[in-house]
């Protein structure tokens, strides 16, 4: 024989109903069927209970509503030769139910004792109208045989007196028994009670234990226990195989699947439960057993949560030593019903922390400042505190036992991501780590945890870009293209999360079509601004984010240092920050190392060309910088390699612009100062310590060219061409070539212009390449050279995208 339970969903409606019928209709050996009262009926029953006590009239629409639906699921349902009779029994027993209601608003109270009895109808509807609607099945009454007892505000199930019911109610065995899950009543009374929200399922495991059945099916509206709640993540998937310790930790700890209740009876006769999705019943679901055998090598099976959650401490250096402090707080629990969910206390023995629901947390910290009245008086303890609004996560499985350093790896993933541990707990089976942290961080925690512990087919890694200029525009086309490879090759899915041009910014968790976003940006978006992406990133508080800033704007980079102080790295093209104060570069700098993320800048310098990384390599193997001699600017060069009779100053610095070589203002790269930026980026990666102030700067063009408006520069800049077209002819004949060089020597920087023969290695430089070279005390005699291209959106955004690669954690 076996037990099957249809979820509230599964009897909703019509379609499911019809479903349920023919899964029930299907099978080969005797059932008993449990069902809950149709989806969503129980929150009305409360809700519209409530409205009548409050005196509100409007509590009569929504009954009707509550028996117009029942009438039209019997219509759908019930066939028509039993039609009539089905529809008198439901009418008549909704009519008792708002004969019920009415009393209730004309006496405008409403006890514990006639909530029981308002919610009950629901399984007692659903399941009359269940029971005629599959073929050969009787229906029976669960209060009948489902006995509780009072315990506090509760009823817990008086076995001994259930069991025997069952035993005798079900001794003549029938093809398909329908019953209503949920309700009870009291052994002594026989008032109306039920077993909590949730109960069908704790119903459904009674009956399996108390006839031994050989299965007890869960059938519910998703394909089994998932790795995680489907509503909070979006990559979670089924469990195929549970302990019943594992599905015992995850379904206390909050997972809705099944009643917690439900697993012990199961447990207790050796019951296998399977959970199963009503609406893909092909689907094997979740088989959970008392097999501990594991066949995955994955150090947890799932993570499970609950939001609602107080923390409360009792604290007091009088506590150290003392014997029995403990007892006496949980015992001031237990007396006042209070049920405690996780418990932590330090070795240093002077507090004792555990968690309670909300509701209870009133009646907790009266109860424990009751039982401590003396110590507190005499000062050595302190009032109970209770921090609200928390959330408690849990994760769980068999093989932590056999792995070691779970622990470490739950708590470092969590500090990178900036979530506070507010207390934690490991149980000596260490099958469960659970810990409480703020209601907030709820939904990133249970993603960060579910992506680093691999739980997840795949890595994401969420992106936040500002700046679709050329290259950030170049970044989401790459983008754009190699996201199916990097999903296929390396198990991550990069999830462009929020875009922002200088007009407007558009954000989805769910991530941007990179094929539409210029659409969706410019129908979507709202108006956007530095502080506002600040604001929403932050908001989002999305999990594994980095912050791509392709913008050349200082504003931009001042929203830097909040960013990685809540844990998102940042990527930027933008030189700003990286050449700013030196205090503040290295502030950023030690945010991110300290809160282990990362604040990555390689396309500062040389654009893709791998510069940053090299110098970073080198003096972590222990090497020390003594020199570098540089071409930075791929626009300067470029200006002095397409030089010549036709191509006048002015006329390149034209070209250098339109192909998108130069700065937006090309008086940037002119002045020199976008390459003492450089300078300074690379200096100080190198180890020293430098601002642009110190850099001895020898400007080619004169200085009154740099100070007017960019207009006025456009429009005297010719004056110039002459002068330059004479220089050039004079190095021509002397084989000379111009070359704008940078050069760093034990931390003494300079900038200016170099007339270079055909021996010196900065003769060669086509078009608007960089090179650097880097003499260091291994690489001495011989410097070390990188050179190539060093401007151009491709190969930039290509170096930014190697960033934003590099913070990913690819398997
Ligand atoms: P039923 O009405 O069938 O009893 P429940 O609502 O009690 O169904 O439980 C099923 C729901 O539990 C799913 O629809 C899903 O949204 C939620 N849920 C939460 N955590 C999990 C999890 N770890 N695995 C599967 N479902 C989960
Ligand atoms: N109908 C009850 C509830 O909603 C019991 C159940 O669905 O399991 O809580
Ligand atoms: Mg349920």
């Amino acid at each position: 024989m076996k037990v099957l339970k249809f979820g509230g969903t599964s009897v909703g409606s019509i379609e499911s109903i019809l479903e349920v019928k023919k899964i029930v209709e299907a099978q080969q050996e005797p059932v008993i069927v449990v069902v809950s009262a149709l989806g969503g009926i129980t929150d009305q029953l409360y809700h519209v209970s409530n409205l009548a006590a409050s005196g509100d009239p409007t509590y009569i629409d929504a009954m009707q509503a509550i028996v117009k639906r029942h009438i039209d699921v019997v219509n759908g349902v019930v066939p028509a030769e039993k039609r009539t009779q089905v529809t008198t029994t439901i009418t008549d027993l909704l009519e008792e139910l708002t004969n019920i209601m009415k009393g209730i608003f004309l006496l405008q109270d409403l006890t514990q004792k006639i909530t029981d009895s308002i919610v009950s109808y629901g399984e007692r509807a659903s399941s009359s109208i269940v029971g005629q609607v599959i073929d050969n099945a009787v229906t029976y009454d669960s209060r009948k045989f489902i006995k509780t007892v009072p315990q506090f505000t509760k009823h817990i199930v008086d076995f001994h007196t259930t069991n025997a019911l069952i035993k005798q109610q079900f001794a003549n065995e029938q093809k398909v028994v329908v019953c209503g899950g949920f309700i009870s009543s009291d052994t002594r009374t026989n008032v109306v009670t039920n077993l909590g929200r949730g109960g069908s399922d704790y119903t459904a495991a009674i009956l399996a234990a108390a006839l031994k059945a050989s299965v007890l099916e869960i059938w519910t509206d998703v394909d089994g226990f998932m790795t995680a709640d489907p509503r909070i993540i979006s990559n979670t998937y089924v469990i195929d195989k549970l302990s019943f310790i594992e599905a015992m930790e995850l379904c206390n700890f909050g997972a809705k699947v099944i009643y917690p209740p439900t697993i012990y009876p199961a447990y207790h006769k050796n019951i296998p439960i399977r959970i199963k999705n009503t609406f893909n019943p092909s689907a094997p679901g979740t088989y959970i057993s008392n097999d501990r055998t594991t066949d995955t090598v994955k150090a947890i099976k799932g993570i499970s949560s609950i939001n609602d959650t107080c923390l409360i401490t009792v604290q007091g250096l009088g506590m150290v030593g003392v014997i029995g402090v403990n007892y006496r707080i949980f015992k001031a629990l237990a007396k006042n019903g209070i049920s405690v969910f996780l418990v932590s206390q330090a070795a240093s023995e002077n507090n004792t922390s555990f968690a309670v629901k909300n509701s209870d947390a009133d009646l907790a910290v009266k109860a424990l400042d009751e039982e401590f009245a003396r110590e507190i008086e005499l000062g050595e303890m302190n009032h109970a505190v209770a921090e609200r609004d928390l959330a408690t996560v849990a994760i769980v499985g068999e093989n932590m036992k056999r792995i070691p350093g779970i622990a470490g790896k739950l708590f470092g993933t969590l500090g990178r991501n900036g979530i506070n541990v507010i207390a934690c707990a490991q149980g000596a089976s260490e099958t469960n780590i659970s810990f409480v942290t703020d209601l907030k961080s709820l939904r990133k925690a249970l993603n960060v945890i579910h992506d680093s512990f691999f739980l997840s087919d795949y890595q994401v890694l969420n992106v936040f870009l500002t700046g679709t200029g050329t290259v950030g525009g170049s970044l989401l086309d790459q983008i754009r293209q190699q996201q199916p490879k990097l999903m296929a090759k390396k198990g991550l899915k990069l999830n462009v999360v929020g875009i922002a041009n200088a007009e407007k910014a558009l954000f989805t968790r769910e991530g941007i079509d990179l094929e539409t976003y210029k659409e969706e940006i410019e129908a979507k978006g709202k108006p956007t601004s530095p502080q506002l992406l600040r604001d929403e990133i932050l908001g989002m508080n999305i999990f594994n984010s980095v912050f791509v800033d392709c913008t050349a704007s200082p504003e931009v980079a001042t929203i830097y240092k909040d960013l990685l102080s809540n844990n998102v790295s940042v990527v930027a093209a933008n030189k700003i920050a990286a050449s700013s104060e030196y205090e503040n570069y290295a502030e950023l700098k030690s945010i991110a190392s300290k809160r282990g993320i990362k604040f990555l800048f390689e396309t500062n310098v040389g654009a893709g060309l791998p510069i940053m990384n090299t110098i970073n390599n080198l003096i972590n193997s222990g090497d020390r910088i003594l020199k570098m001699e540089a071409v930075l600017s791929g626009t300067l060069n470029y200006i002095f390699n397409t030089l010549s009779a036709e191509n006048t100053l002015s006329k390149t610095i034209r070209m250098a612009k339109e192909a998108g070589y130069s700065e937006p203002d090309p008086r940037i790269d002119l002045s020199g100062k976008d390459v003492i930026r450089k300078l300074i980026i690379l200096s100080r990666e190198a180890g020293y310590r430098v601002e642009q102030s110190d850099v001895e700067c020898n400007l080619f063009i004169p200085e009154n060219y740099f100070k007017g408006s960019l207009e006025d520069f456009w429009n005297t800049i010719g004056e110039m061409d002459a002068q330059f077209e004479q220089h050039r002819q004079r190095l021509e004949t002397e084989h000379k070539r111009l070359r704008f060089v940078a050069t760093m020597e034990e931390g003494k920087c300079s900038v200016g212009l170099q007339e270079v023969d055909q021996r010196h290695p900065l003769y060669d430089l086509e078009g608007s390449n960089n090179i650097l070279m880097i003499t260091t005390e291994r690489y001495n005699d011989y410097p070390m050279i990188i050179k190539g291209y060093g401007a151009g959106a491709g190969v930039t955004a290509a170096g930014v995208f190697a960033d934003i690669i590099s913070i990913a954690n690819i398997r």
